[in-house]
């Protein structure tokens, strides 16, 4: 079993992204900017925002966090996004999910600028990346797929199976593998709630690459999937005793598997190297640089 250490390729990924700013800076232009809004003080996202905001330092970019207090109401929320989509000094609006229950989330989605759109949420982005057109990419499934390219996996003609279909991870992640991408060409199969347990075992126990995504800690066990399996495992899930864990029964299953994420250190890492990445193409569109 060998790891798909997230934190070396996200340092790696995030090096050659500060490279190119640097050449960009040194000819004159401005850093690239991120904007993240965050809504009330719930604790993971307070720490995901942090990793953003570090991670922007060492990409060379500028960052903003905007703060909104839990009670804040939906036009005005509304009324920053449209403020920061009008500010040409912002290359890159995140705003950290969850909203409060009082907002509804895809309303704030729709309402940032699709070319500022780094999370690659936004309608328009989705179905451009659908169609295999260029767009930005779903962080966290884009953040996968670079760490299968760097660990050299073979992606093309394997077997996959996505556990989970949420339109953040599991659903964007079977589009991108199954897509005619650089890193895709696979064959795809998306299980869900809904997925009979049976027809799940059988599709798990002959897949060549599993990528769940359903926030229960130790959904997949040893039993499920095959010898020499790569295991992508993107829940983050925080137990009583205050440690983190994935969907994986990671002590079992990881013997069996020929890659796997750990959690922490895998997915979570990559996710935010998507983000660097699709916000230096923001920069880039912006400045109509190649
Ligand atoms: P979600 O919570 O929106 O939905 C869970 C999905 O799991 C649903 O699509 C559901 O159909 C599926 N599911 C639930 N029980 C199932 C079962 N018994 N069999 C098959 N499918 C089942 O999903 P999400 O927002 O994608 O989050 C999933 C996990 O990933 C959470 O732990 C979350 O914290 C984590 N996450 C991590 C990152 C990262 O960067 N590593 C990013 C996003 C989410």
């Amino acid at each position: 079993m060998k790891l798909l250490d997230g934190k070396i390729c996200a340092e790696s990924l995030v090096a050659d992204v500060a490279v190119k700013v640097n050449g960009y800076i040194a000819s004159g232009l401005r850093k690239p900017h991120m904007t993240v809004i965050l809504v009330g003080d719930h604790a993971p996202s307070e720490s995901y925002v942090k990793s953003k905001i570090v991670s922007c330092r060492k990409a060379g970019f500028d960052s903003a966090l905007l703060r909104f207090p839990e009670t804040v109401s939906e036009s005005e929320l509304l009324a920053a996004i449209t403020a920061i989509n009008a500010d040409p000094s912002t290359d890159g609006l995140i705003v950290q999910l969850p909203v409060p229950q009082h907002i509804n989330p895809q309303n704030i989605i729709n309402a940032i600028a699709p070319e500022k759109d780094i999370d690659g949420f936004h309608p328009t982005n989705f179905g451009r990346m659908t169609l295999g057109q260029k767009a930005f990419r779903p962080a966290t499934a884009y953040g996968i797929c670079k760490l299968l390219q760097f660990y050299e996996i073979t992606v093309k003609g394997k077997h996959c199976v996505v556990i989970g279909r949420s339109n953040i991870v599991g659903k964007p992640i079977s589009i991108m593998l199954s897509n005619d991408f650089d890193i895709g060409n696979a064959t795809v199969t998306l299980t869900h709630i809904e997925t009979p347990r049976e027809l799940l075992l059988d599709e798990t126990r002959r897949a060549d690459i599993i990528v769940v995504a359903v926030g229960i800690p130790g959904f997949v066990t040893e039993d499920m999937v095959k010898e020499g399996v790569v295991m992508i495992d993107v829940g983050i899930n925080r137990l009583e005793n205050g440690s983190l864990v994935g969907d994986v029964d990671f002590t079992r299953v990881s013997s069996k598997c020929s890659w796997i994420t750990p959690v922490p250190g895998g997915v979570g890492r990559m996710t935010v190297a998507a983000l660097m990445i699709n916000t230096l193409m923001a920069y880039q569109n912006n400045f109509d640089l190649t």
